[in-house]
């Protein structure tokens, strides 16, 4: 046998077996594990209604991929939208698709012994700075830091080494809904509809929390504004405005991302960078934004907006238009490592996104290698495929659906 038909063989691989997987202290994430016809697995995730994406896998995907080459991962990709596209596919679908994906790159890597990284093209980094969404979790009460204590919270994530903070000041003062399901740890939501009416007050009150922490720090702390698409356009014009002096890193969603022209207007109408957007769920939708100039930074989410490989391409679009990408992670440990191997890879990597809640609690509970955090930056792992697996007990914590062969 040839060398190069001797790789071709050990890459080639029938997908034997499609499992998902879900623990009752996770609701919103499901686990897609693919297995190969030599039992090599790889590890995929999603985040949002996982009984949806549950049956889009088991009951469409799993009959059209089941049999696939599971080194053809464009093939697989390809198969799917060509079959969900037909009915319109942004939802559940393609948050299965993405896990799928992601799942495949890293099975890929195990069979290969070569990290995701790799595979997708090589690194041009062993390592990425990183910056805290200030949520309560995992005994960091970083949400109640900055409502109650904005500098000192500041003070204290520069003594954990990091040098970037996301805060999202003014969602307390946008409409609220009434459900406990949408209430937030701090008795307030980040969902609801958009508010019309941002008065004087609020917003001198939302800008306090970004004045403390400049009062308190200066410069060395990066602050990104979350919008969670709380406003309107007119209110969201007023907040930029206001926070021009402040010297942000950016501002993000603080309208609903789905009107280029109307983004376009906040990168016109203000000096506020505009980071767009992580509920952008493929790479047309980034391709409006990027046209219409309505965008600084770009947001992937790997595991919503179609996987490693659409968020390579969506890196690439951005990087083509002299843009940074910043890849989300407030979801799960999947999802960050997937992100991490992107980085590795992307010239145009700028900063990830972590929560330290969630890195120093329910992560290390579930994945047997947690990301290394240190002086503000995050190690990429360059072991073979993502680098990191379910702990053995996490099927047996959870519920587990099969579709095989
Ligand atoms: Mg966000």
């Amino acid at each position: 046998m040839s060398a190069a038909a001797a790789v071709a063989s050990s890459t080639r691989a029938r997908i034997a077996r499609i499992e998902t997987i879900r623990i009752a202290a996770q609701p919103n994430v499901v686990w897609v594990e693919l297995t190969d016809e030599d039992g090599v697995t790889g590890l995929g995730e999603t985040y949002y209604i996982p009984s949806a994406v549950e049956a889009v896998i088991h009951e469409m995907a799993a009959p059209l991929v089941l049999g696939m080459d599971a080194s053809r991962i464009e093939e697989v990709r390809q198969t799917l939208h060509a079959c969900a596209s037909f009915y319109g596919s942004a939802g559940a679908e393609q948050r299965a698709f993405s896990a799928l994906d992601v799942a495949l790159w890293d099975l890929l890597g195990k069979r290969t012994g070569l990290s995701v990284a790799t595979l997708l093209g090589g690194r041009v980094r062993d390592e990425i700075r990183v910056y805290n969404t200030c949520v309560d979790a995992g005994g960091c009460l970083d949400q109640t830091g900055w409502l109650e204590r904005p500098g000192e919270l500041a003070e204290e994530l520069l003594a954990d080494g990091f040098t970037g903070m996301k805060v999202w000041p003014w969602d307390r003062f946008a409409p609220q809904l009434q459900s406990e399901l949408v209430t937030g740890p701090a008795g307030w939501s980040a969902m609801g509809p958009a508010g019309h009416d941002l008065t004087a007050d609020a917003l001198e009150a939302g800008l306090a929390c970004v004045a403390a922490i400049r009062d308190r720090v200066g410069t060395r702390m990066d602050v990104m504004i979350e919008g969670h698409a709380r406003w309107d356009l007119n209110a969201a014009l007023r907040i930029c405005r206001a926070l021009e002096p402040y010297e942000v890193a950016w501002v993000e969603d603080i309208v609903q991302p789905d009107s280029a022209d109307d983004l376009a207007r906040l990168a016109r109408e203000t000096r506020v960078p505009q980071c767009v957007s992580e509920r952008l769920l493929s790479r047309q939708r980034f391709r409006e934004v990027l046209e219409a100039g309505a965008a600084h930074l770009v947001m992937v989410d790997v595991v919503w907006a179609g996987g490693l490989g659409e968020a390579r391409r969506i890196a690439e679009a951005a990087d083509t238009f002299h843009l940074p990408v910043v890849p989300h992670d407030c979801t799960g440990p999947i999802a960050l490592a997937a992100s991490l191997q992107l980085c590795a890879h992307a010239p145009n990597a700028k900063i990830m996104e972590v929560v330290r809640g969630f890195q120093r609690g329910w992560y290390r509970d579930v994945v047997t290698e947690s990301v290394e955090l240190r002086g503000g930056r995050a190690l990429i792992p360059d072991a073979p495929g993502l680098g990191t697996e379910l702990q053995p007990d996490v099927r047996a914590r959870g519920v587990v659906r099969t579709s095989a062969r």
